[in-house]
């Protein structure tokens, strides 16, 4: 008899054999990427001839082709030439319990839909917010990543310290955050989004080395008073995204604490350092602050996205939406850890404190150390190279693995130069066989590396440099 397409859908057997080819299919992929098996870290394409391929791949395509087209069509986060974004190369053990979680599909906001990841959350969170120098009134949950992370501490911040109740009846005064210019652009979405507008988001300028100059706090401070704007809250990024230097957050700490406002540590990228000996220290202060968020799937080798939002005083946790849904909450003045949507922005969520806890009970926390310290120590030997190499110059020594760096010839000026290093970076995305990106500092142009890969070695780094050295001189000629 003829199986019926619903039939067909949920067969198991059909589940069993796509599933054991794909990941023979992945497994290969991983030992080619790793091992360097293939040149490229991506084949690049235009964006219209990619639509238009898989436009006739619905059509006319092979159904068993598909994964292998995916794989054909992405760029190759494993692959040691990969060093442009910050995405983990995933740990494959957590691309298992993506896996599980997606069969499983528990929704985690009650108890009873995810009775295990609501638990293991809560262990997760506590081991962190321990990590972070927090005592026992900390806690935390895990949410969609560090946008939603660092909206959500935004919006405890503002029910904790202004002195309006905003949830209820809507803002009146104007209400303000400061934070670097520097800082990632979702801080200033937040504040938008939150209705605080473009006067509401105090952009602190930044010292030569890019972090925030925290000497300019009060001035800033007092002249938004005199605007009439009520300050609730001050971020501080460790580090921040462009360039990987991390602000003071010892000072940030002492300043929101002298004005009694919330201090928020987006540690989206560098907190995962809180687990190394040897670079913890760039987190120092953090343990003041009032909320943290660190990624899982930036350095903490997850897959997207899973974030941790983590508060010193966890009862504040609870409040920031204070919501009746009755349906699926009962009001409840305790702390229902155990009801993750009570926290959380998201109503459903994935249970993404599988691939954090699944990494900490197979190879414990020197995972983490060992991770960091790898991808921090050789950011250091490569800044070396180009500082000892007068072709290049960093824009600041690197703090941690993400290295802003361009080629200069002494003949050329700013404009010319940053159109050298433009072409530089399009001839090697177009190309493949690196990955790399780019950002603007002030004026100028620059080549952008985040190492995030163990397998990235120093000679990978110098065959990148020579090839931009190369590119440099025949785009000159
Ligand atoms: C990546 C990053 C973010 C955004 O996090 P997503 O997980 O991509 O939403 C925010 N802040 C900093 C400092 C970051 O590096």
């Amino acid at each position: 008899m003829k199986k019926s397409l619903l039939q067909s859908v949920y067969d198991p057997e059909e589940f069993r054999s796509k599933g054991h080819e794909l990941i023979d299919l992945l497994a290969d992929h991983l030992g080619n990427t790793t091992q360097e098996k293939s040149e490229k870290v991506l084949h690049w394409n235009l964006p219209e001839k990619e639509l238009k391929f898989w436009q006739e791949f619905l059509v006319n395509g092979d159904e068993a082709n598909f994964f292998q087209n995916i794989l054909a069509h992405t760029t190759h986060i494993h692959h040691p030439r990969y060093i442009g974004h910050q995405a983990s190369p995933t740990a494959p053990v957590t691309v298992l319990t993506n896996l599980i979680s997606g069969l499983l599909n528990n929704g985690m906001a009650v108890y009873e839909m995810g009775m295990a990841p609501n638990a293991i959350e809560r262990i997760i969170t506590d081991l962190l917010c321990k990590r972070m120098g927090y005592t026992q009134n900390a806690n935390g949950f895990l949410t969609s990543g560090g946008t939603l992370g660092n909206l959500t501490a935004l919006l405890a911040a503002r029910r904790a310290v202004a002195s309006e109740d905003i949830w209820k009846n809507g803002s009146t005064k104007p209400l303000g955050i400061m934070v670097s210019d520097q800082a990632h652009y979702c801080v200033d979405r937040a504040a938008k989004i939150m209705g605080l507008g473009e006067k509401g988001v105090i952009k602190i300028p930044v010292n030569e080395d890019y972090t925030m100059n925290t000497a300019l706090l009060e001035t800033y401070y007092e002249d938004a008073q005199e605007a009439g704007i009520e300050i609730f809250a001050i971020v501080g990024s460790a580090p921040c995204t462009a360039t990987g230097m991390h602000d003071n957050l010892e000072e940030i700490a002492h300043f929101a604490k002298q004005k009694k406002i919330w201090f928020h540590a987006d540690a989206a990228h560098g907190g995962a350092a809180i687990f190394s000996n040897k670079y913890k220290h760039l987190l120092k202060g953090i343990q003041y602050a009032d909320s943290i968020v660190l990624d899982g799937h930036k350095m903490l080798m997850m897959p997207m996205i899973t974030t941790a939002l983590l508060f010193k005083n966890g009862q504040q946790s609870y409040e920031t939406f204070m919501l009746h849904a009755d349906y699926l909450l009962s009001a409840s003045k305790e702390q229902e850890w155990y009801n993750s949507g009570r926290r959380t922005f998201e109503c459903t969520k994935y249970m993404m404190c599988l691939h954090w806890y699944v990494l900490l009970k197979n190879y414990g926390e020197e995972v983490f150390e060992t991770s960091i310290d790898t991808l921090y120590d050789i950011t250091q030997d490569f800044n070396a190279i180009l500082t000892a190499d007068t072709d290049f110059e960093v824009a600041v020594v690197p703090e941690s693995n993400i290295v802003c760096f361009r080629y200069i010839d002494i003949a050329l000026d700013t404009t010319a130069t940053n159109q050298l290093n433009t072409q530089i970076r399009q001839q090697i995305l177009e190309e493949g066989t690196f990955y790399i990106v780019q950002t603007t500092l002030g004026d100028k142009y620059y080549l952008r590396t985040t190492i995030m890969n163990p397998f990235t070695t120093l000679t990978h780094l110098k065959i990148l440099l020579k090839n931009v050295k190369q590119k440099a001189k025949v785009l000159s000629l």
